[in-house]
């Protein structure tokens, strides 16, 4: 069922809770003390085992709040949660609902929920998109110009000029690069191949697209506003993403998604077929260091 946590830099963030996702987080040590779960929709293979994680985090005796964040519906949902939840929580919930495009800003990097096209109600992709980071600094010119190893570089770095003892000034620009693009990332949640992920996943590092099935059941995709694997893979290649990998497969394919694999790679050929467990590592493109 589906569930995907994404990790960055010590924040952990869960990606719609289906039945069993506790038990695979335990198995594959994904902590329960994030902060933040959002959801793409209320379909119940994305939510089913939401209250079953909330009341484990009550037994661990959280305390911190635990924000949801989702479409239209997601009070109303959690409120009939709530009647048949049982005990009270030892934590605070905070449901916040999101409108398409609005921002949820952290420090470097904001989530920015988008309307998919899942047979007509409202359902969310989602974008990580990190901010501009600063330009490559330059130490073999900073070395070349005298200017000793420390705190200085780091105000340099950062866009100061910063005068030296001997009365010369330095311009950032002359020891930093031009800023550079973070990364970027997308999960569709359910949905139809659409213009709203491609425009969303616009040069992603990785894009997380839904293939519920193959070729084969290409004219059941649309009936249940679903995508193929070769769908998913169009969008891949008109988004131009460097790396697509493919989830929610139908029970036919789950036990061997070679097929979807092999018409998915015919369009686009950096496919990564997702499994429990897996992790993938999105590392700057950037030689290792280079900050
Ligand atoms: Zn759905
Ligand atoms: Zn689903």
């Amino acid at each position: 069922m589906s569930s995907l946590a994404v990790v960055r830099e010590g924040d952990t963030m869960l990606f719609d809770c289906g039945e069993g996702t506790q038990r695979q987080m335990m198995r594959y040590g994904v902590g329960f003390t994030f902060a933040d779960l959002f959801f793409t929709h209320f379909h119940s293979d994305h939510i089913l085992g939401t209250i079953g994680l909330m009341r484990t985090m009550s037994l661990q005796g959280r305390t911190e709040p635990l924000r949801l964040w989702g479409p239209r519906g997601l009070a109303a949902l959690m409120k009939r949660a709530d009647a048949f939840g049982g005990e009270r929580l030892t934590y605070p919930v905070e449901v916040r609902e999101l409108a398409p495009g609005e921002e949820v800003k952290r420090k470097d990097y904001a989530i920015i929920p988008y309307a998919a096209d899942h047979g007509g109600l409202l359902a969310f992709g989602y974008s990580l998109v990190e901010d501009l980071r600063r330009g490559r600094f330059d130490p073999e010119t900073a070395r070349a110009l005298g200017i000793p190893e420390g705190p200085l570089w780091g105000r340099i770095h950062k866009g100061e000029s910063v005068t030296l003892e001997d009365g010369r000034v330095i311009e950032p620009a002359a020891l930093v690069g031009p800023t550079r693009p973070g990364r970027r990332l997308v999960i569709t949640g359910d949905t139809r191949p659409c213009a709203a992920t491609i425009d969303a996943a616009q040069g992603a590092d990785l894009l997380v697209h839904e293939s519920t099935f193959g070729d084969e059941e290409a004219a059941r995709a649309v009936e249940t506003g679903h995508s193929t694997a070769r769908e998913a893979a169009q969008v891949a290649l008109a988004a131009g993403v460097k790396r697509l990998a493919l989830t929610h497969f139908s029970a036919r394919y789950s036990r061997d998604p070679s097929d979807l694999d092999r018409e998915a790679k015919q369009v686009f050929p950096n496919v990564t077929i997702a499994r429990d467990g897996m992790e993938i590592a999105l590392p700057f493109e950037e030689e290792p260091g280079a900050d």
